[in-house]
């Protein structure tokens, strides 16, 4: 059986691929052909057994409230499509949410069942698109109830939809204050259903206390005219560890998801650990020895001050590798770790192996993955000094996936 590079990319854990390597000597590339032409260039691999076992401790950490899961920015880096085939099969999701219309759509088009709701300000094209795709919409402006309401007759069929309020974030949202009327006369629009309403927290203790109570007292002033928002829901993945009151009908996480802690893991380990949600792996396509007085990389920041050994794999930051690794992070082959030295390159990045040529040129190397804690995302984006968000959010969206 012939694997070319889309079987590869499609394939599962039970695939024949598998990872079973070309043996190859050092320095001596020589792939037979009957060896499957696994890549060398990076690769994301999906845990979906990891992200199913996260959406259950988000589920309890939030005392068994729904959870309304954010697929935005590509799901998090890992792929909208394969991550939402995952949140499909799993109960506690009541639905995806995303910033962007087209990623909505494409969600939708690929066969997504559960119910989709669009964080963001659409044109007529899209609000029409949308809607014809059963998909929320946001009234996040004052003039959202004229548009839809427009929408829907034209369409001939009421839209779904959830009010985005702005309690405090001054980002995105009708502004708590101005919102009563509007939502009254919104909930007496029979073109226009609501399913919900939303708003998000600055993630500042304190503030976050007076943004629920400006939320909450919306809303015992619209149920005092005996009319209902429906479903509320506040809390990300901050939230969701931190600020428990906030929970309200349903959470609404992302990066918990996938395995990231949103702050700093140590604590919330404490409360309820999560599973690292994908692998970034490349395959060593360098080994040479450096002699006393060699350099690595651009600006020459490392120094050999002995005859050691070197790796290179392919992968760079235009993949979404970051720069910063150089202080500090350490890549993981076979069961040995090695530190990122030099410079982080756009296309390749270079490990310090030692004394003795440890690694071969075809080896698997783990970059980001759960099998040492020295390769988890949050020791990593620690260690280095950046955001566990960008870790996620800059993984070029172009590398292949995999679902394992
Ligand atoms: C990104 C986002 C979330 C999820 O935030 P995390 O910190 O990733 O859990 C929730 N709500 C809105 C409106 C968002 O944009």
């Amino acid at each position: 059986m012939k694997f070319n590079r889309r079987k590869f990319i499609g394939a599962t854990a039970t695939g024949v691929v598998a990872l079973s390597l070309p043996k190859i000597s050092v320095g001596l590339p020589k792939i037979s052909v009957k060896d499957p032409p696994i890549p060398f260039d990076p690769w994301i691999e999906v845990d979906s057994e990891a992200i199913k076992y996260n959406i259950r401790q988000l589920y309890s950490l939030s005392n068994n409230r729904p959870i309304i899961a954010v697929v935005k920015n590509n799901g998090y880096g890992l792929g909208a499509e394969l991550v939402s085939q995952i949140l499909q099969d799993s109960p506690e999701v009541m639905g995806l949410a995303a910033v962007k219309a087209e990623s909505c759509l494409s969600l939708r088009k690929s066969g997504l069942k559960k119910p989709i709701l669009h964080m963001g300000m659409v044109t007529d094209d899209e609000a029409l698109d949308l809607v014809s795709n059963d998909i929320q919409v946001s009234i996040s402006n004052p003039d959202s109830p004229r548009q839809f309401t427009s929408i829907a007759e034209k369409l001939n069929k009421p839209v779904s939809g959830h009010i985005y309020l702005d309690t405090g974030m001054s980002r995105m949202g009708i502004p708590y204050q101005k919102a009563a009327p509007i939502i009254e006369n919104l909930l007496q629009n029979q073109k226009i259903q609501i399913q919900g309403a939303f708003s998000g927290l600055t993630e500042d203790s304190e503030y976050d206390r007076e943004q629920l109570k400006r939320l909450k007292d919306l809303n015992g002033k619209i149920k005092s005219k005996k009319l209902s928002m429906g479903v509320l829901h506040m809390a990300s993945s901050q939230a969701v560890y931190h600020f428990k009151d906030s929970h309200l009908d349903a959470v609404r996480p992302g990066m918990s998801i996938y395995g990231g802690y949103p702050t700093d893991g140590q604590i919330e380990e404490k409360m309820g650990v999560l599973k690292v949600g994908f692998k970034l792996k490349a395959r060593v396509v360098r080994v040479e020895q450096l002699r006393e007085g060699d350099s690595v990389s651009y600006g020459r920041k490392y120094v050999a001050d002995k005859p050691t050994w070197i790796a290179t794999l392919p992968i760079g930051h235009a993949d979404g590798y970051p720069r910063n690794a150089v202080k500090g992070a350490k890549v993981l082959i076979g069961d040995r770790l090695y530190p990122v030295i030099g410079a982080v390159s756009a296309s390749h990045t270079i490990l310090e192996i030692g004394s003795e040529p440890s690694v071969k040129i075809g080896d698997v190397a783990t970059l980001y993955g759960s099998e040492d804690p020295s390769v988890n995302p949050n020791h990593i984006s620690a260690t280095i000094g950046t955001s566990i968000y960008d870790i996620y959010m800059h993984l070029n969206p172009k590398l292949p996936k995999k679902l394992v």
